[in-house]
């Protein structure tokens, strides 16, 4: 906190001294919109298309849990007319840099707060103090009905900012979703007919939003996106029990370059076989993926696909 505090003072002088502490570099008349992550930017970009300017902070691959904030973030979170953030622990340093800045973001939207009580909590032991906490589970994006939500909740938003075109980002937002409404009924449908009932992730698990919404249960080796990346004996032993016991074709991953835990955990089932299936929790989008093409829609198709296969357990599919 020490070194960002540090970064952000120098900035905030270097823009005090630079006189241009309130001032927009090469402002077009379109409204600046700034955006933490890639869903947050993904549905920001479908419905306001060409008639805002969308700025993404998060593209160069670290995922959001170990971001460092440059001096350039600051500037732009300083001289946007929307900022539009998770408000969970790892983007922290938005809500501070938003508290610190002498331009304020004129709208600051906590999608966390947005969403209210559906919001999931996570519960933590203090271990020195025996002290009990709760924190909001940050992975809210993951849910297709929380992204409908705060996709009419962020044309709501623009609209006011941006009167003027206020029916396009409320037609557009309509289109978008239907579509993320009509890719919610085909996961329903995937785990309505599924074969197996709870599903494994020998990783860190921030999909609890996206389970939940389909009743779907699962044993995690690590809760949400804990620090851990070495799984205990006992966890270990656990998962593998329940691909034995469940008969479990399919070992859940989540992106990582290697994914050491899982391979672990068939290592020690009886079969030794199971097949190693990865969902994408769009915390590390590249901007050459972006550039790809890849969009908020696309990624989480291909995991429905991942997630059908785990969920038929269909030993044959491909
Ligand atoms: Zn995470």
């Amino acid at each position: 906190m020490k070194k960002l505090s540090a970064l952000l003072l120098a900035v905030l002088t270097a823009l005090l001294f630079s006189g241009c502490g309130a001032a927009k570099p090469e402002k077009s008349d379109k409204l600046n919109v700034v955006c933490t992550i890639f869903p947050i930017y993904d549905w920001t970009r479908e419905i306001a298309g060409d008639s805002a300017d969308i700025t993404l902070l998060l593209k160069n691959s670290t995922d959001m849990h170990s971001y460092q904030p440059t001096a350039d973030d600051f500037i732009k979170i300083a001289s946007a007319d929307v900022l539009i953030y998770v408000g969970g622990e790892s983007d922290k340093w938005v809500k501070e840099a938003c508290e610190r800045s002498p331009s304020k973001s004129r709208t600051q939207i906590n999608l966390i707060d947005l969403l209210g009580t559906k919001a999931i909590t996570e519960e933590h032991e203090e271990e020195h103090h025996g002290e009990h906490t709760e924190e909001y589970d940050e992975h809210i994006w993951l849910s297709l009905e929380n992204a409908a939500e705060l996709t009419m909740n962020i044309s709501k938003e623009l609209g006011k900012m941006d009167y003027k075109n206020r029916n396009i980002y409320k037609e557009n937002a309509d289109l978008y979703i239907e579509n993320l409404n009509k890719l919610d009924k085909e996961y329903k449908n995937a785990a309505e007919t599924a074969k197996i009932k709870t599903l494994i992730f020998a990783d860190r698990f921030p999909f609890a939003y996206l389970l939940r919404d389909y009743g779907i249960s699962y044993t995690a080796a690590f809760p949400g996106c804990s620090a851990e990346t070495e799984a205990s004996f006992e966890i270990v032993t656990s998962l593998a029990k329940t691909a034995d016991e469940t008969g479990a074709r399919y070992i859940f991953t989540t992106e990582s370059p290697q994914p050491l835990v899982a391979e672990t955990v068939i290592n020690n089932t009886e079969n030794k076989n199971q097949k190693i299936l990865m969902l994408d929790s769009m915390q590390s989008v590249t901007e050459k993926r972006i550039e790809g093409g890849e969009t908020y829609i696309s990624i989480a198709e291909n995991n429905l696909k991942q997630l059908k296969k785990g969920l038929d357990n269909d030993g044959n599919a491909s």
